[in-house]
């Protein structure tokens, strides 16, 4: 699950990182350098991070790609794949 520390005082995010331990490195680091080594008063927290959501659409637009290279051309994927052997 994929993690990210955010500074309230700041309002500043740190990097995406698949661990928790991760953005804890960040939270340490950001508090030693611009914190004194101190938690900042407004607070400062470890929060999920949404995965970002480019990836459906790329999905979609390949998806949309084939589909236009099978109506002007006729060939589909799969008749690739037969022509390469990878499908009988
Ligand atoms: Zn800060």
């Amino acid at each position: 699950m994929p993690y990210r520390y955010h500074c309230r005082d700041c309002d500043l995010a740190g990097a995406v990182h698949p661990s928790r331990r991760g953005a804890g490195q960040d939270q340490g680091d950001h508090r030693k350098q611009a914190h004194g080594g101190m938690s900042p008063p407004p607070g400062d927290r470890i929060g999920y991070a949404p995965p970002s959501s480019r990836g459906p659409l790329i999905a979609i637009g390949v998806f949309a790609l084939l589909i236009l290279i099978r109506q002007l051309t006729g060939v589909a994927p799969d008749d690739i794949a037969r022509w390469l052997g990878l499908i009988p």
